[in-house]
């Protein structure tokens, strides 16, 4: 793994500057990967990168887990300082921030226990959320990420592609599972992000755990999986019919992807993020399907799963070049079935690439 380059932190101080934040605190997360190329373990010992606003940056972690920093690269952007188990990790990190900082803005991903530690350290700061300042920089993706999403987001359709050749009837939920993961790590992904199988009734429920049901002939089947490449995920999903389609559903499907396409062709930079979701609901509204589109119509994919922006009522934020989403409208018929539709998209300079390219029609399985 490489580090990424300190224009990073430069771009993070700048920021920090305007928000004015003394400090900024981030534990094991995508945050401190986005910025030191470290992908730490999240464990009860603290792993910390401090970043004061003028002074150096500092990642201080455990003294075992000194070996897996310094592979990471993260030496070449930031020094690392380790502690021993007897030793006070705080300290050291005081020591990084400096006595007196009023302002302090912390990783929200960081667990309870670190934040009410710092709290002690620190009785009189003022403490914010690390967000604020790298959303800013997080949410639109340089060239590298959009390859590393691109990768991932292929990945993801070869398995898709593949799982339409597969005879699914007479196999658990959870067998099915297992083979879109083992699938995902033979076309490259580092790691399984997930990998939701839902079938019959249990596919109108958006995030069904896999589970001992059998697929049979007449299901409705919904599948939503990703996996990792260079950090970055992928997030598909695809509905099939298991032989001849249950009632209705290929009206509905209809529907779903129209309201998917619609949502789409929204994407352009300056629209706001609501307004493609507004593009997907007006066409669910409009066949009488508005109580089945039960969630948001997408978010954010980089390093997390799930990261700004918000594909959702509310959200004002007018979308730029480099944003990369979810769109993924679904319809949910309680008792009978669900379907959904999601593919990735990255908003260009001019309107807005799709990352996926598997097929979109409702293919049989058998
Ligand atoms: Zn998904
Ligand atoms: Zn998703």
């Amino acid at each position: 793994m490489t580090a990424p380059s300190s224009k990073r932190l430069t771009r993070t101080r700048a920021e920090m500057e305007r928000a004015g934040i003394d400090a900024l605190i981030v534990g094991p997360s995508a945050d401190l990967r986005y910025l030191t190329g470290y992908d730490a373990p999240l464990l009860e010992r603290p792993t910390m990168l401090v970043l004061p606003v003028g002074g150096e940056p500092v990642l201080v972690v455990p003294e075992l887990e000194r070996p897996r920093a310094e592979d990471s690269g993260a030496g070449d952007v930031v020094r690392i300082v380790t502690w021993n188990e007897t030793d006070d990790p705080y300290a050291r990190v005081r020591t990084a921030v400096g006595a007196d900082h009023a302002t302090l803005a912390v990783g929200e991903r960081m667990w309870a226990t670190f934040l009410l530690a710092l709290q002690d350290v620190y009785p009189a700061a003022v403490f914010s959320r690390a967000s604020r300042i790298l959303n800013a920089l997080r949410i639109r993706k340089d060239a590298t990420e959009l390859d590393a999403l691109r990768s991932a987001a292929a990945a993801a359709d070869g398995v898709a592609t593949g799982l339409a050749g597969e005879r699914v009837s007479g196999r658990t939920e959870r067998e099915v599972a297992r083979w879109i993961s083992d699938a995902l790590i033979t076309r490259g992904c580092e790691q399984v992000g997930f990998a939701i199988v839902a079938s019959g009734p249990n596919s109108a429920s958006p995030h069904h755990e896999p589970g001992d049901r059998v697929i049979e002939r007449g299901d409705a089947l919904v599948c939503d999986f990703g996996g990792t490449i260079d950090g970055y995920s992928s997030d598909i999903t695809r509905t099939f019919c298991v032989g001849e389609p249950p009632d209705g559903f290929a009206d509905a499907y209809a529907v779903l992807a129209k309201a998917q396409d619609a949502a789409v062709s929204a994407v352009a930079p300056g629209v706001p993020a609501e307004d493609v979701d507004a593009a997907a609901r007006k066409v669910i509204d409009a066949a009488g399907y508005g109580d089945a589109f039960i969630h948001r119509t997408g978010h954010g994919i980089g390093l997390d799963v799930h990261e700004e922006p918000y594909i959702v009522a509310g959200n004002a934020e007018p979308l730029a070049a480099g944003m990369t989403f979810s769109v993924e409208p679904g319809i949910y018929l309680r008792d009978r079935y669900g379907m959904r539709l999601e593919d990735i998209v990255a908003v260009t300079d001019d309107g807005v690439e799709r990352l996926n390219a598997a097929p979109r029609n409702p293919v049989v399985l058998t």
